[in-house]
């Protein structure tokens, strides 16, 4: 640090409506702590920004004071590329304030909301926007780079549903970016968003969804798991669009209500969804696979739906993740499956997949800069621990069963579900729309001011 704290704070913030924190304020600690605890970094200010004009004073300052820029929004970044060690931390999570127009059938949403607020505004009008299962997941993180969830089949990404964002670019304008104007910024947003700029508000298409749906587990002993997932591939070929399951490879927790002799086993839960919340009678195949450890299934609320994960994934555990993009669930990728998920390491560890298709795969690859919208599967290793002492099993055996899965994969990833050390990979994220990011991004940003990402960076 070649300043004082205190004296560049002071001056900045003069210039903003929210607050300047230093190192030494009481909600310092709070404010740069994020949801995996493996991060623990320390930025020198942090700006809680309450508007748009904050924001732009904030990318201006740092720009100016030549301050590592880092952008906060749900702080669920599975890379920890939330907050930078030194320099100028803007935390949006002040800003969420939600308009729901349920006649033109759109919310704006500003970037502090996270996706449970985002449901719970839409929900009130039986109107929803795809997004995330996690409720705590920022809604602009998300959708800047794809955002997936139980209505992607449907109605696609989060980022398919953008109809405009405001942005704050790297020389401090603030524009609006939409398919009429500045459609390269527009296009560059939608998928590698936090490389180019802050967004200070999103506008989402919504849908017509539940209040009720129909939502449930059905979690069977992983004894059998080959079968299972067997069954599974062709179950969900055929499935309609307004079906959703995803198979998740856990282990069975020792509390309630799982029976003691499961404690500790490997099992497979599918989680599902169906838009008709009348639907018991097209999931009974699943429901009939064994003898579950557990069978919950009926109608509930979407709301409810998309918290059903949070207890499960709690803040500050250590997180580490790895993906992959599936063309099919072949033989070999089901035998890779049920030789590594016995030995899983990590008491909050899951692996799963996501069926794709559908809406996703309707959009032209062209259209948005996503990368991938071809693959039948996204599968996600999501290992999670306590204990900073398991750190290397926990993340050897992720990184073996990833390596294992290779010769199964595409090759691409989703890139919110990229690790810290797979910097490597940015490219095969963006697949075919590398190139013209790289171009889009020496055009708007060519000092690299938004780095904090999985970063594209700018050609020299
Ligand atoms: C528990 C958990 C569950 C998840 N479940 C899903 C899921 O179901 N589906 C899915 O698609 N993804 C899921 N994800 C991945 C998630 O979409 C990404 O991690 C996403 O980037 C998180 O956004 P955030 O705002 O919460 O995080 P942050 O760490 O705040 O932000 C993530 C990145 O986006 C940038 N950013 C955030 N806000 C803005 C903004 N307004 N303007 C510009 N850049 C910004 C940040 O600088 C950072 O680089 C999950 C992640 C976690 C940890």
């Amino acid at each position: 640090m070649i300043w004082e704290v205190p004296t560049i704070a002071r001056k900045l913030a003069d210039k903003i409506h929210g607050q300047v924190l230093e190192p030494a304020d009481r909600d310092f600690d709070e404010a740069r702590s994020i949801s995996n605890g493996r991060f623990d970094r320390r930025p020198d200010i942090i700006v809680r920004c309450r508007d748009a004009d904050d924001v732009r004073a904030s990318v201006d300052f740092a720009r100016q004071e030549r301050l590592t820029l880092s952008v906060r929004g749900g702080g669920h970044s599975y890379a920890g590329n939330t907050v930078s060690d030194g320099g100028l931390l803007i935390d949006l999570s002040l800003m969420k304030a939600i308009r729901v127009d349920a006649e033109s059938r759109t919310a704006t949403v500003q970037p502090g909301v996270t996706c449970g607020e985002l449901d719970h505004a839409t929900q009130a009008h039986g109107l929803a926007t795809p997004g995330p299962t996690v409720s705590s997941v920022g809604v602009a993180g998300a959708a800047l780079g794809g955002g997936s969830g139980y209505l992607s089949r449907k109605y696609g990404l989060a980022l398919d549903n953008l109809l405009s964002v405001d942005v704050v670019t790297a020389d401090g304008r603030q524009l609006r970016a939409s398919e009429h104007q500045h459609p390269d910024l527009f296009w560059a947003m939608r998928g590698a968003g936090p490389n180019f700029g802050v967004a200070t508000s999103l506008q989402f298409r919504l849908h017509e969804v539940g209040p009720e749906v129909l939502t449930g587990q059905i979690i069977y002993p992983f004894d059998n798991g080959d079968e299972l997932l067997r069954f599974f591939r062709g179950f969900i070929a055929d499935a309609p669009e307004g079906f959703q399951c995803y198979p998740f490879m856990i282990r069975i927790p020792p509390i309630e209500p799982f029976p003691e002799r499961f404690h500790g086993h490997p099992a497979l839960d599918f989680v599902l969804y169906h838009l008709d919340p009348r639907a018991i009678d097209y999931v009974q195949p699943l429901r009939d696979l064994g003898e579950p450890i557990l069978d919950i299934v009926g109608p509930a609320t979407y709301e409810s739906l998309q918290k059903s994960f949070d207890t499960g994934l709690p803040r500050g555990r250590r997180y580490y993740s790895r993906g992959h993009y599936l063309n099919e669930l072949s033989d070999a990728s089901i035998d890779t499956i049920t030789t590594h998920t016995p030995g899983m390491q990590g008491g909050l560890t899951a692996v799963y997949l996501e069926p794709l298709g559908g809406a996703i795969g309707r959009v032209d690859s062209a259209a948005t800069s996503f990368g991938e919208r071809n693959a039948r599967y996204s599968f996600h290793i999501l290992a999670g621990w306590v204990e900073a002492a398991d750190d290397d099993s926990v993340m050897a055996w992720a990184e073996t069963f990833h390596a294992a899965m290779v010769p199964n994969a595409t090759g691409g990833v989703y890139v919110n579900l990229l690790g810290d050390d797979e910097e490597d990979r940015v490219p095969a994220a963006y697949g075919e729309n590398y190139r013209r990011l790289i171009e889009l991004k020496t055009a708007w940003d060519s000092d690299n001011l938004f780095r904090m990402n999985h970063n594209i960076p700018p050609s020299a």
